[in-house]
């Protein structure tokens, strides 16, 4: 397989190219056409894989920086994972024009987020506390939100962040709505999370 063969916008294909992507790796190859075919997917992958990008490619393809509302939300357990994948979102996606990604993680400042929201954002990195706080104030908006990435969902759902990743969902996406949630492991918690809110998963196993 070949990046080219996912039909990628010109773009995008050339952020990959200038990270010195050459091939998709094989979390990749299963991940992204599924992606960008709207499925929903439950995939098993450790750290290393390539697994951000599995997930990012696709964000950045279905984005339309036109649109200034957000479109894609990566939930993830740590600040220092989301900006990592923030750095990996805006690398591949540097050549897309006014692509704006924003980090918000518990930790920081929540009136800096607030001044932040006034900006256009297309791409959500963010922990599930701080973004369940910003959309039950109204002030961050995911109505318009369609794809949804949890990133170490066993992490995420190991804890008291449970109830807020139901709350996120169920209260501010909207209905229609493409779920990817990639986990190390597959505990009873992230069966039960996919039982509820994914449909017909595509399962990868790597
Ligand atoms: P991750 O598993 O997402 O943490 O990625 C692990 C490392 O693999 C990172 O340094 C990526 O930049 C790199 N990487 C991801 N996809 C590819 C690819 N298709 N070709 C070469 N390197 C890659």
């Amino acid at each position: 397989n070949e990046f080219e063969d996912y039909y990628l916008r010109r773009e995008l294909l050339m952020g990959i190219f200038e990270q010195g992507f050459e091939k998709p790796s094989p979390i990749q190859e299963e991940a992204i056409p599924v992606a960008l075919a709207g499925r929903d997917i439950l995939a098993r992958a450790k750290n290393g894989t390539g697994k951000t990008a599995a997930f990012m490619i696709p964000a950045l393809e279905k984005v339309d920086t036109s649109r200034n509302v957000i479109q894609c939300l990566v939930l993830v357990p740590t600040r220092e994972l989301a900006l990592q994948h923030a750095q990996v979102c805006k690398n591949l996606g540097k050549r897309i024009e006014g692509l704006q990604v924003m980090t918000s993680t518990g930790g920081t400042s929540l009136k800096d987020d607030i001044m932040r929201l006034y900006q256009p954002v297309h791409i959500l990195i963010a922990t599930p506390g701080r973004v369940l706080d910003l959309a039950d104030k109204n002030i961050l908006k995911l109505g318009q939100c369609k794809f949804m990435v949890m990133d170490e969902a066993d992490k995420l759902l190991s804890n008291e962040f449970t109830p807020v990743l139901e709350q996120i969902i169920t209260r501010h996406l909207p209905k229609t709505r493409q779920i990817c949630l990639f986990s190390a492991t597959f505990p009873v918690a992230v069966k039960g999370f996919r039982d509820r809110f994914q449909k017909k998963p595509y399962e990868i196993n790597l």
